[in-house]
């Protein structure tokens, strides 16, 4: 990412940075195809959160984004195999393992709702006094402290 863009890059892409910034990152980005699939990247990231944050698809990208990142996609499927050993496949590689984490931390939250409703303060006592209690999770733990203060 060059200095040029950064600063004010974050206000860019959450479409709260003034004109003047605007036309200056735009500019950059018309000339520079490092930074434009950087900033393809993050805003396909973003987008990617959104989706799996609400049930509704993301809206199609317009005007000028859409353009380029036509061009972009177009550049993708003619180099795809050189496009391996650059730089750009690494960050999809993070990309991929932040998609993967964010599944998880789902996952990891309805097991949390599923123990706040499944086991009774009876069954916890009891495995508790079985056997030295087994590693837990921070909303088990919440949740037996809660109980024992009843
Ligand atoms: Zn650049």
């Amino acid at each position: 990412m060059h200095q040029t863009i950064q600063d004010g890059l974050e206000d860019f892409l959450a479409d709260a940075c003034d004109p003047l910034d605007r036309a200056r990152i735009e500019g950059h980005l018309r000339q520079c195809v490092e930074c434009r699939r950087e900033v393809d990247t993050m805003k396909e990231m973003s987008s990617l959160f959104e989706t799996l944050r609400s049930p509704e698809p993301p809206a199609p990208p317009i005007g000028f984004y859409a353009k380029v990142s036509a061009r972009i996609e177009q550049q993708r499927s003619e180099s795809f195999w050189t496009a391996l050993l650059e730089p750009a496949f690494g960050k999809r590689l993070a990309l991929a393992s932040l998609l993967a984490l964010a599944m998880l931390g789902t996952v990891l939250i309805s097991r949390e709702t599923e123990y706040a409703t499944g086991p009774t303060p009876e069954m916890i006592l009891a495995a508790e006094h079985d056997a030295p209690a087994p590693p837990m999770e921070p909303g088990q733990m919440l949740f037996t402290l809660a109980s024992h203060r009843q």
